[in-house]
């Protein structure tokens, strides 16, 4: 009797501490499929819906109470604004929710950073949402799903995650994803912060943090709430013998902004610096970052850098920044340049 009594007194104790964790899938490789066990490039992306996923990886359910809801299941150079949007208003309101302790998103890996470091500005609450994908597809040998997801959600379900932005889980390694980025076309271990490191990695399952809680210095943060869709802004990469071409027609398609991937410290040949000294003095707004992969971009007396963002990133903070019609003065100081 005594014995029955504690066992219903156990299980309630678990059921009313067991951490409650939302799913959104957008697709990518972590969802893709293909005929061969050794096809890692050429498979189908996004061909295996949320419940797939999850099915695939029943020791979820010891870990935490799952709902889930499927966004899009596309290959993320698919992911367009309007999925943006919708993730941030869905995750914002969803983390209301007393039951939802923390929100995984599954995704492509291709464009994960971007999507990832969007989420880290327009959602604010303490509790943590976590962006996963895969390198290898869910039929592949070794395939590394399964496990970025069960450590994905182990980390949403953890307080240790707490009060620390958007992060990103790969791996075995946990990240910031206002400043980690994609290294490597194929490998597995390629999501880094090459200056600001990882901010903790997992055994097995268990998140393990080097850090306390932190975010990063002078993050922004954008209301997206009443917002529908964001202005056009496009990236143009700097290479010897670029020329005007490209900025002049991607202005006149329609592009509110300009992030210009640069040489080096975001440099641009003569003339290119002559356009750009143009634009600014008609107040169009231009960000410099650079095309090599890491290190700050400063502002030049042509046009404003973009900090530590890389061009990708720079252009999601654009987007935003305009979207909440800022002035150069404000961008400057999104982008952390005087
Ligand atoms: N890794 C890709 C993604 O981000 C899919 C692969 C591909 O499209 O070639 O979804």
């Amino acid at each position: 009797m005594f014995a029955a009594l504690l066992t219903v007194w156990q299980s309630d104790l678990v059921a009313a501490d067991f951490p409650g964790v939302m799913v959104y899938a957008t697709g990518g490789t972590i969802a893709g499929a293909a005929k061969s066990g050794l096809n890692t490039t050429t498979y189908k992306a996004g061909s295996m819906g949320v419940q797939d996923l999850l099915e695939a990886v029943p020791e979820l359910k010891s870990i935490a109470n799952i709902s889930s809801k499927q966004i899009s299941n596309v290959r993320s150079a698919d992911i367009y604004q309007n999925t943006l949007l919708t993730l941030a208003k869905e995750a914002q309101e969803k983390l209301k929710d007393p039951n939802i302790h923390g929100i995984v998103v599954t995704h492509g890996t291709d464009t994960l950073e971007e999507t990832a470091f969007f989420l880290d500005l327009t959602i604010r609450s303490p509790k943590p949402v976590v962006v996963v994908g895969s390198m290898r597809p869910a039929t592949a040998i070794s395939a590394d799903g399964p496990m970025n997801l069960l450590q994905a959600v182990s980390l949403a379900a953890s307080p240790e995650a707490s009060n620390r932005g958007v992060l990103v889980s790969l791996n075995d390694r946990i990240g910031s994803a206002f400043y980690t980025v994609k290294t490597n076309t194929t490998a597995l271990d390629t999501f880094r912060a090459s200056e600001q490191g990882y901010l903790g990695m997992f055994i097995g399952a268990q998140p393990r943090f080097f850090y306390t809680a932190a975010t990063p210095t002078a993050k922004p943060y954008f209301d997206v709430s009443t917002i529908s869709s964001l202005p056009k802004v496009s990236i143009i990469y700097m290479h010897e013998d670029q020329s005007n071409e490209q900025i002049d027609s991607a202005i006149q398609a329609g592009a509110k902004g300009l992030i210009i991937a640069g040489s080096g410290n975001g440099a641009v040949p003569t003339t290119v610096r002559e356009r750009l000294a143009e634009l600014k003095k008609a107040g169009y707004p231009v960000i410099r970052s650079s095309r090599t992969g890491s290190g700050f971009t400063t502002t030049k007396p042509e046009s404003l850098g973009a900090g530590i963002l890389n061009p990708q990133k720079a252009r999601i903070l654009l987007m935003l920044a305009l979207a909440n019609q800022s002035d150069l003065a404000q961008i400057a100081r999104y982008f952390n340049e005087p």
